[in-house]
């Protein structure tokens, strides 16, 4: 089945903002075995639109529109469509109850022009929206062509993508064979082409197929499967997932969404232990990122920004004469920093990072992307050293990814 979609909004036309949406539901299409033959972007604009989807409709069986579901004006969509695949609109009862009971809750009176998002086509169905006042709709035209509407906000889009499109999908395509799953392994620890030497053998696997995509202190391996049925996909997965874990080991930290803060936190928490950080060149992104996990305040206690020497001096009882002797970017005050924040904290561990991001501070000794990251424990302090390259911003995100996976390598080999 060959699929498009139209994405409209002329904020997307002006690249104010990027189209997240589209891309979220191309990602989803292989695994229903709809291909993605065009993604189309129009402004609010009538007459283009109609034109993008008579094109849609004359090159594909399913069209997707995003955007323009909304009270306004410019707000057009779901005529255009009615109006190209020649259907009528209807008003529906359900939908203009729930929109005044939207209002009313809110102690306002609904504006009229509100009351045509509960229009819906009188030959297709509608999809309700569970977080919007627009419900989208799926048009079908005379020849069986499908056009999927749908909101353009993301907090409204993505839940309506999974709870009404999937399901509508599923029972429209039923079994049909040819469907593509993947699975994103994330592997920390090890360069790419580390990696692809590592994996190398698998690379040429016909189904599922392994592909390496190297990220910022990161390298994915997306594995490919082609198979009848969702878990005959799922089957060939796993089985490659073994074969990668059996080579990469521990360095395989995650799969798909999961990120190394969630599995940090969620092994500190499961382990019962507690964790303090005192951060110099990342100023704080490893305490941002540890606390954009959920849970995450039964395990983290304290973050330092110790960025000046006096800092590190007065709030992490750093020696000065090691400051002097060594500089403040040192294996030795990296544990020193570890070693303090691990004491005023009282936690279990505590990890420091101290070093150059550049693109100034540089010394004929010490290079920008010179960091060292030091995790103190109970059974003692370690410290790594680490040469980095990229901008400041690849500096302090790499350091971040070493840290989060120094814990997360200590908590395997020690914790029990
Ligand atoms: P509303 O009821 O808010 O008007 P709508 O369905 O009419 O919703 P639009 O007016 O097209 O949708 O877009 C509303 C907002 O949703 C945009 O300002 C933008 O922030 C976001 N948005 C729209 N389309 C996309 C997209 N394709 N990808 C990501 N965000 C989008
Ligand atoms: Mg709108």
């Amino acid at each position: 089945m060959r699929a498009e979609i139209v994405s409209v909004g002329t904020e997307l036309l002006l690249g104010q903002i990027v189209d997240t949406n589209a891309a979220y539901l191309s990602k989803l299409l292989p695994e229903f075995g709809i291909t993605l033959h065009y993604r189309v972007t129009v402004g609010d604009n009538e007459a283009r639109l109609a034109e993008a989807l008579r094109l849609a409709l004359s090159r594909s069986d399913l069209v997707f529109t995003i955007g323009g579901l909304g009270p306004t004006e410019d707000d057009l969509t779901k005529e255009t469509v009615a109006q190209v695949v020649g259907d009528e609109m209807v008003l529906d009862e359900e939908s203009a109850r729930q929109l005044r009971e939207f209002f009313a809750a809110r102690g306002i009176e609904m504006p009229k022009s509100n009351l045509k998002q509960a229009m819906v086509p009188g030959r297709g169905r509608k999809l309700p929206n569970p977080l919007g006042t627009a419900p989208g709709a799926a048009f079908e035209t005379q020849d069986g062509k499908v056009i999927i509407v749908l909101p353009g906000p993301p907090r409204e889009f993505i839940p309506m993508v999974n709870e009404r499109v999937a399901p509508y999908l599923r029972e429209r395509l039923g079994t049909r064979s040819g469907i593509i799953k993947s699975r994103i392994l994330r592997v920390a620890g090890l360069g790419e082409s580390s990696v692809e030497d590592k994996v190398k053998h698998l690379l040429k696997n016909a189904n599922p197929t392994l592909a390496p995509y190297a990220k910022t202190g990161e390298v994915h391996l997306r594995v490919t499967a082609k198979a009848a049925t969702i878990s005959e996909a799922d089957a060939l997965i796993d089985s490659m997932d073994r074969e990668v874990v059996g080579v990469l080991g521990d360095h395989v930290f995650g799969r798909d969404e999961e990120t190394l803060e969630e599995v940090v936190v969620k092994s500190l928490v499961e382990h019962g232990l507690t964790l303090s950080l005192a951060e110099s060149c990342t100023g704080g992104l490893i305490a941002n990122r540890i606390t954009d996990i959920p849970g995450s305040s039964d395990a983290f206690l304290m973050g330092v920004v110790s960025y000046s020497n006096q800092a590190k001096m007065d709030l992490l009882g750093v020696d000065e004469q090691l400051l002097i002797d060594h500089g403040a970017v040192s294996e030795e005050v990296a544990r020193a920093m570890a070693e303090g924040a691990r004491m005023r904290a009282g936690s279990d561990i505590a990890v420091s990072v101290t070093g150059i991001a550049g693109p100034t501070g540089a010394t004929p000794t010490k290079p920008v992307g010179l960091v060292y990251v030091a995790l103190s424990a109970e059974n003692g302090t370690v410290v790594q050293k680490c040469q980095f390259g990229g901008s400041r911003l690849d500096v302090k995100l790499r350091t971040s990814q070493t840290a989060l996976d120094m814990i997360r390598m200590h908590l395997i080999h020690n914790a029990t």
